[in-house]
Formats: structure tokens, sequence, C-alpha cells
């Protein structure tokens, strides 16, 4: 089939817990690096008359990246013995946070460090509830820095359980929970001499065992519609089909219009002969045998699995604006391909990523995640997050900036949707 081969990961967690030297450290122990490049770091270390800096190693291939010296401008790649994986934000990029709420950073796993001798931290929590909310499907946790702690156990152990009460609270079960030591090198691919007690995978294993996710062609039907093109008579509707299959023949429900329409052809931009059917992550053109109006941000489903349409929903957000979130403020959102202006007509609940506290509220400060109802002043066709990952997402735009960005959760809309 067509499996992808390689898994996409981020490495989140507090600010300097270690993230860029565990992915330096991981490169080289996997032999991930340009030839020369660990050399170059370590003599410019000593020359600084300091112990080499892992860190660097990442910095420097982000450096060649910006530089636009490595092709692909977005993602740096290594390989275990395994597969490959591509790292789909750097640690501590500043765009971090919006790359993940945006799902432009949309991960198969996820690892969170956590350093050993300072514990748990609030931004630990934050992540943690950001991987939740964004549906990474995969998360290991590594506690890192464990030669700062003389590789305790005891310690290890207290922090193992802190975060995995916090984790699962929020519905998060992690895979492993590994002492690491960045800078040592322990347990990155192999055991480690000096945690002699810990029975479970290295943070390599723990990667190999990750599973990629097979393709959504099975889902129900989403082809948002990316543009329409006219040639001469004829019309292409142009998208990315995100879930599911069409066939030349179906009958397609187009929302939030609501017309049904028949798929004449099936037009993929580099296949030798036109194809009876599409599925899931292919780019392609159809032509329908009726002319209705169709235009970008319109969704194609199957009549049996229909999207919601609806012009008011609940959503969980999470807020990056330096101006609070307000009722009653009107924002851009954008949801798959649709653009629509929309009212935040209540913020119900304020969660406190910390202690998982909730609060009304009447705005939601930057960094805080809240449960708010949106009205729109067009139908919008929607899916719930739950149900798929790519209509049921959105973000917020204040002015220019992306400020905010959510997934949709009905949950207590149920029964009005019925009605
Ligand atoms: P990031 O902000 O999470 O990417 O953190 P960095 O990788 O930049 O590391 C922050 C600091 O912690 C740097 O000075 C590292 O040298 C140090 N550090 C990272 N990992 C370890 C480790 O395993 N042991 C020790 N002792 N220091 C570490």
């Amino acid at each position: 089939g067509n499996i992808r081969d390689f898994l996409k990961i981020v490495f989140v967690g507090h600010v300097d817990h270690g993230k860029s030297t565990l992915v330096g450290r991981i490169f080289h122990d996997t032999d991930s690096l340009p030839e020369g490049k660990v050399e170059s770091i370590r003599r410019m270390c000593e020359r600084r008359g300091m112990p080499m800096e892992y860190a660097f190693l990442l910095d420097a291939l982000q450096a060649e990246r910006d530089q636009g010296i490595t092709i692909d401008t977005t993602q740096i790649w290594f390989k275990s013995a395994r597969r490959d994986y591509v790292i789909i934000d750097a640690p501590g990029h500043k765009e971090f946070l919006k790359n993940m709420i945006t799902g432009a950073a949309s991960a198969d796993a996820a690892i969170l460090v956590i350093d050993a001798k300072e514990g748990v931290q609030e931004q630990s929590r934050r992540h943690g509830y950001l991987l939740h909310l964004m549906g990474v499907p995969q998360v290991t946790v590594c506690v890192n820095k464990m030669d700062l702690v003389g590789y305790s156990q005891d310690r290890f152990d207290a922090i193992e359980r802190e975060i995995r009460g916090y984790l699962q609270s929020i519905g998060v079960s992690p895979d492993h929970v590994i002492p690491v030591s960045g800078r040592e090198g322990d347990l990155i691919v192999g055991p480690s001499a000096s945690m002699p007690w810990y029975p479970g995978p290295s943070v390599v294993d723990a990667l190999d065992g990750f599973r990629v996710p097979a393709p959504a062609t099975d889902q129900p039907l989403r082809f948002p519609v990316q543009d329409v093109y006219k040639f001469d008579d004829r019309r292409i509707i142009a998208g990315r089909i995100e879930s599911g299959t069409l066939r030349v023949g179906d009958t397609l429900l187009f929302s939030p219009t609501n017309k049904t329409v028949r798929v004449k052809s099936i037009e993929a931009w580099n296949a030798p002969a036109p194809p009876m059917k599409a599925s899931a992550g292919q780019s392609v053109g159809i032509t329908l045998d009726e002319q209705i109006f169709v235009e970008r941000g319109h969704v194609a489903s199957h009549e049996s699995h229909p999207p919601i349409e609806t012009d008011v929903f609940r959503a969980h957000v999470f807020w990056l604006g330096r101006e609070p979130l307000k009722t009653g403020k009107t924002y851009r959102m954008k949801l798959a391909n649709t653009e629509a202006p929309v009212t935040v007509q209540s913020i119900d609940n304020v969660i406190d990523t910390g202690d998982l506290s909730q609060r009304a509220g009447a705005t939601v400060e930057r960094n805080a995640v809240a449960e708010i109802t949106v009205r729109s002043r067009k139908m919008l066709a929607l899916d719930e997050f739950r149900d798929n990952q790519k209509t049921g997402r959105f973000v917020l735009i204040d002015g220019y900036d992306i400020s905010g960005g959510g997934i949709v959760s009905m949950e207590g809309y149920a029964d009005q949707r019925q009605m």
C-alpha cells in the first residue's frame, strides 16, 4: 500500500530541559550526521574551554537549514536501523507552538523531555496538554540529565509517577518513560551501565516502536475544495482528499450548499491514464456531471457520512494572541479551505493546564486553553476533531496574526444537532 515508511516526531518540553541536546545526541548516536560535523563542533567547544555541547549540532544543522543549504527547509531527518525520521519542528523554534496548533507540524509521535533535577514544570504540563489537544497519538517521556541526579532510581520513579499521573488525567498514556542523559549519552541507543535498574527500551528503541499511522482511506470521505478551474467547457474541482476514497460514478454531497452530484471523471496530475478512484492523501481534480455551484472551502463527502453543517459550534482553543481572546469580538477563522468571520459567543470554561482547574471567564489570556462557543456568519462544513483531524481543526486570526488554534469538540451539543 501507500503507507509512509518514515515517522514525523516532535520534541516538546520546558526550555533548557535538554531537547536540543537529546536531538543532537540521537543524530550522533545513529550516525545521521554529515561527515566532520561532530569533530568541528568538538573543536569549537574545546577552543571555548567547554565540554562537548550536543545542542550545537542541532544549531549547526538549523543554521544550514535556514540558509537553505539542506534541501528541505522546514525539516531535519535522521535514520535508525529500522527507518527514517523527520523532526517536524525543532526544539526552541519560536514558531513551535504556532506550528503545533495550526497543524503545520502534525506529528505522528512526540517525545516530552523533563529535566531530572528540575522535575515537571508548568511548561511540561502545558506541552503535554497541547499534545492531547492536538491529538498526537503516541508519546514517550524522557527524563533527561540523569547524570545530574547521580542516576538515582528514586528521583526517576518520583518524576515518572508525577508525569504519568498528570498525563493520565488528560487522557494521554505514554508508551514509555525513559531515564536518559543527553549529555553523557545514556540510553540513547543502547542500555546504560549507569542505570542497570532500568529494564525498558532506549530512546531510539522507543522511537522504533512507534507505529506509522495508516492513511485515512477507510474513513468517511472528506474532499475540501481548494480551487475550481475552468478549461474551455470543462470545470475541474481541485483539492486534496483528506480522508476516505472517491470513485468515478460516486454521488457526492457538497456542503454547506447541500447539493448532490455525480463524479464524471478524476484527473490526477501525474497519472498515465485517468484513475477510477482516488484516496486520502492524494491531490486530485474531479469533473462533475452537472453544473452546481461549488467554490473554495466547500467540502465533498458521501451522503451516508456527511460532515456537520452548522453556523455555531463548540471548541477547545489554545490561545497565543498578545491580546486576550474576548467574547463578542470578531476573528477570521480558517478551517480546512474555508475562511469565515466568526465571533466568540461565549467562553464556557477556562482551563488551567497546570492543575487542570476550570473557571468561567470573559477573556482567555495567552498560553491558556479554553472551551468556547463560536458563531459564524456563514454556514460551515466541519467535523469533530476526534472524527476527522483535518476538518475538525481551525485557527483564529486577529488582524494578521494567528492568535489561536482550536479543535471542534461538540460535547454537550449532540442533542441539539439531532434536532
Ligand atoms: P532545550 O532548551 O530544551 O533545547 O535545552 P538544551 O538542549 O539547549 O540544554 C539546555 C542546557 O542543559 C545546556 O546547557 C545543556 O548542555 C544542558 N544539558 C542538556 N542535557 C543534559 C544532560 O543530559 N546532562 C547535563 N548535565 N546537562 C544537560
